[in-house]
């Protein structure tokens, strides 16, 4: 079976969906590696040390016809897909329904590592959406930093001591706890809140606080993700919130819902309430909207009152290098586990193969997505 890798579609995007690192693993589960010239250059591999390790490179725009799957980070070009062919990548089904069923309807096989049932032990090794969430979560508490004009630590020198910064993480799921931990490292005082219960003992088993709200019961939902909160609840949170936002010199947002657009977290009159030289880091930000008002994906707002909202919603493309080299490692997994003697089998029946396969045999087979078309 040959895979092939583009650059990424999206402007800006630096990852690749496979690395050097891999190609003796895929050749060993019976997949050969194309890539288009260039496509990993961003991401720190350059062509040569792909052909090296005994991958093909052929000019940029020329692979989609000498290979069965395309694999990717986000949503490729898929206007050159076939039938037969399989698109693989994080590809957010569940945002682009329509899309779906175009590319069922002209029989493509769509593979979406969102839907991987991450709970499961033996899909761990495929869990791109948390090994993403990882280097997000790092790369968040960096961001902040460096548009921070204080110390993080406490620090005691003969010109004084500093206090040590304090920081808020609102949602601790794989990007909150990673952020969490990369922040007390750092030296900040650490808090962090969440809806989900379980949250609480991982959140203080990193050594950081956990901040209960009164106002808003646990919002647990399906598949150990947090459930959408009722209008009256968010308000309910967002109020509570503001004062402890307030209080807070950096505050770092990783709320999602999946399928969702991001809940409000922090409103304008709690932005409004921070003090001039604090940060926010939307982890959220998109164009649907993020966690934080006023945030814009992509750029850096300061506002009236001095304080700097950083609308990240690409953080693991800014760590391209590890990111990408873990989710190859996720990727290469997932193929390994679709391709059996050097076929590709997409058996509904497995609960890892249902979880990912969105469209295939000329329908969307995914549910979720399904539910959403009709
Ligand atoms: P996510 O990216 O979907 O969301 C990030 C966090 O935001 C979550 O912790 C969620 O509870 C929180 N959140 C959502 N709405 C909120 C609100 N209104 N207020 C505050 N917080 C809110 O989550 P994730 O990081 O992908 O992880 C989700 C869950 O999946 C976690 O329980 C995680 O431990 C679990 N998980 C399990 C495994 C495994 O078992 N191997 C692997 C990965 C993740």
């Amino acid at each position: 079976v040959r895979v092939v890798v583009a650059r990424e579609a999206a402007a800006g995007e630096r990852r690749v969906a496979l690395t050097p690192d891999v190609v003796g693993r895929l050749q060993a589960a019976g997949l050969d590696l194309v890539v288009e010239a260039g496509a990993g250059v961003a991401a720190g591999f350059p062509d040569a040390d792909y052909e090296k390790a005994g991958a093909t490179v052929v000019p940029a725009g020329s692979g989609l016809g000498h290979a069965e799957v395309l694999a990717a980070v986000g949503l490729p070009d898929v206007s050159g897909l076939r039938a037969g062919q399989v698109v693989v990548g994080l590809l957010q089904p569940l945002l682009r329904p329509q899309l779906m069923e175009e590319l069922a309807g002209r029989g493509v096989t769509v593979v979406s590592l969102d839907g991987l049932p991450r709970t499961l032990s033996r899909a761990q090794s495929m869990d791109a959406l948390s090994s993403q969430a990882n280097a997000a979560g790092y790369k968040a508490v960096l961001v902040a930093t460096e548009h921070f004009a204080r110390y993080l630590p406490l620090l005691i020198t003969a010109a004084g001591t500093s206090k040590p910064a304090e920081v808020l993480v609102l949602g601790a799921g794989v990007a909150g706890l990673q952020a969490i931990g990369t922040a007390r490292r750092l030296g900040a005082v650490v808090r962090a809140y969440d809806v989900r219960p379980a949250a609480k003992g991982e959140v203080q088993s990193l050594g950081a606080q956990f901040v209960e709200l009164t106002s808003v019961g646990p919002a647990a939902g399906e598949g150990g993700y947090a459930r959408a909160l009722s209008a009256e609840e968010q308000a309910a949170q967002q109020a509570e919130l503001a004062g402890h936002i307030a209080r807070h010199d950096i505050v770092i947002t990783t709320a999602q819902v999946p399928g969702r657009r991001p809940p409000e977290l922090v409103t304008a009159d709690a932005v409004a309430a921070m003090r001039p030289g604090s940060v926010l880091v939307d982890m959220g930000a998109s164009e649907l909207g993020g966690n934080v008002a006023g945030s814009r994906p992509g750029e850096v707002v300061v506002t009236p009152g001095g304080v700097t909202i950083v609308g990240a919603g690409d953080l693991a493309s800014r760590l391209a290098t590890s990111a990408s080299a873990a989710y190859a490692r996720n990727l290469t997994a997932l193929l390994g586990h679709l391709v059996a003697d050097g076929e590709l089998h997409v058996d509904l029946d497995d609960e890892i193969t249902a979880g990912v396969v969105v469209a295939h045999g000329g329908a969307v087979v995914h549910p979720a997505t399904a539910a959403l078309l009709h």
